[in-house]
């Protein structure tokens, strides 16, 4: 079936606004095996407008339109469909019905403005708005199904949802089955990740599709069948990317680092301190961001100059002077100062030099010291992260709260990172 996107709107042509809409309306048609065949962007413009919608309608069995609905002079889509059909926009009474409910429940008087928006191409079929004043339509144009839709996200996916979804279910109906499974991994490189693949799995299966989305700090492997043939071919890969990935699979689907340790240490009922120098509590707040963390979650010591790292956490005025506060005595004191402090099972310490300033020859920036572990049993280990600043923190909240897991799930394997992130000396 060819389907294919218009997105329209000045903003998206002035960098205003990032097209997000059509990787919205691309994810939500996957399951349904429909996919965009092509998508384009054009500006709120009346004749590109009719031009653009004539020339994909010509093409597509399924055209959906973008934008463009709203009450102003700029919203020009009704009027640019209906010159393109060749029909008049006529006032829908299920339209007006819909603006006068939502005018009302916000205490507004129907303005001219607002009753725009009920005039309809003739014939056009109306697309309910839950949230929004702006109805959207669908119209059958010379083989193609033009369907309109709102501009704002929040807007677009509930209809999506709740409306165009289903309707395209129902017209296409897609008899084979399609299953997508999403691997969450960490602390393997997209490259590494696919010569792995390439040298482990040189029989992967046509049918069989792979995707790589990385992200910081979590790289997605999607695996994709979209036939009840494919299925077992897909089943007998996902067991062998298991096994090949093994500590490096953070989880599925959503799981991210922190629900993973959330549910870790939630199964046994144990807790966690954090002594956070450079990454400044962005690990207490990952960890909070998980509904359920109150369990788990003890306290989080932000101690960011050397007087609070002795004063709160009981790390010592001369291992500071001796080491300085980027080293491994200092974060196993920090750690064990959250663990004496909080009464919590397990700790996570790091202190590192963020930079842009502050790096030596010897402690360059990027430099950071990471400690994880119990009472008894903490280790330390230095890393590098030679990246922004922001990045630097992003990969240290995850690779402490990865050695955490590491620990908690039972790995003794050393992390590929241990060898990949050495300071250069
Ligand atoms: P409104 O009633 O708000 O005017 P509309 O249907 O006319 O809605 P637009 O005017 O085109 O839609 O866009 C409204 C807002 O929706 C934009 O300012 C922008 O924030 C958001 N938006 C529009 N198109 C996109 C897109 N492709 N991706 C992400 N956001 C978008
Ligand atoms: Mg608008």
């Amino acid at each position: 079936m060819k389907l294919n996107l218009l997105m329209t709107g000045n903003e998206l042509m002035s960098g205003v606004t990032v097209d997000s809409n059509s990787a919205l309306i691309a994810r939500l048609l996957e399951p349904l095996n429909l996919r965009v065949g092509c998508k384009l962007a054009i500006g709120d413009d009346m004749e590109q407008l009719c031009t653009e919608i004539s020339r994909l309608a010509g093409m597509s069995e399924v055209l959906i339109v973008n934008g463009g609905l709203g009450p102003t002079s700029d919203d020009l889509t009704a009027e640019a469909l209906a010159r393109v059909a060749g029909v008049p926009l006529v006032e829908s009474a299920a339209a007006m019905a819909h603006l006068e409910t939502w005018c009302g429940r916000r205490g507004l008087a129907l303005n001219a403005a607002n009753r725009k928006q009920a005039f309809l191409p003739q014939g056009a079929e109306l697309i309910p708005n839950r949230v929004g004043s702006a109805v959207g339509f669908r119209l059958h144009h010379l083989g193609c199904e033009i369907l309109c839709t709102p501009g704002p996200p929040g807007e677009l996916r509930p209809m999506l949802e709740e409306h165009i979804l289903p309707w395209l279910a129902a017209q296409y109906p897609n008899s084979e089955p399609v299953v997508i499974t999403r691997f969450q991994l960490f602390g393997i490189g997209e490259s590494s990740l696919q010569e792995l693949i390439r040298r482990e799995m040189p029989d992967w299966p046509p049918d069989v599709e792979l995707g790589f989305r990385a992200g910081a700090p979590l790289l997605e492997l999607k695996v994709s069948s979209f036939s009840e043939a494919a299925q077992t071919a897909r089943i007998a890969c996902e067991e062998r990317l298991r096994a090949l990935l093994a500590d490096h699979v953070i989880g599925m689907g959503n799981d991210t680092l922190p629900s993973r340790v959330v549910a870790l240490l939630g199964a046994r009922g144990e807790h966690v301190a954090l002594a956070e120098s450079c990454t400044g509590g962005l690990i207490a707040s990952l960890l909070t961001e998980v509904p359920g963390a109150s369990r788990v979650f003890e306290a989080g010591y932000v101690v960011y100059a050397n007087r609070i790292k002795e004063r709160a956490l009981g790390v010592s005025h001369a291992t500071l002077e001796a080491h300085g506060a980027v080293s491994e005595q200092v974060v196993l004191e920090m750690a064990a100062g959250a663990l004496r402090e909080s009464g919590a099972e397990h700790a996570l310490a790091v202190s590192g030099i963020a930079g842009p300033d502050g790096g030596t020859a010897g402690k360059p920036v990027g430099t950071v010291w990471v400690a994880w572990g119990s009472a008894g049993n903490i280790r330390a280990r230095e890393l590098y992260f030679p990246v922004a600043r922001k990045l630097f923190q992003t990969m240290v909240a995850a690779t402490a709260l990865d050695l955490l897991r590491r620990d908690l799930m039972g790995i003794v394997e050393e992390p590929r990172y241990f060898r990949e992130r050495r300071v250069p000396r």
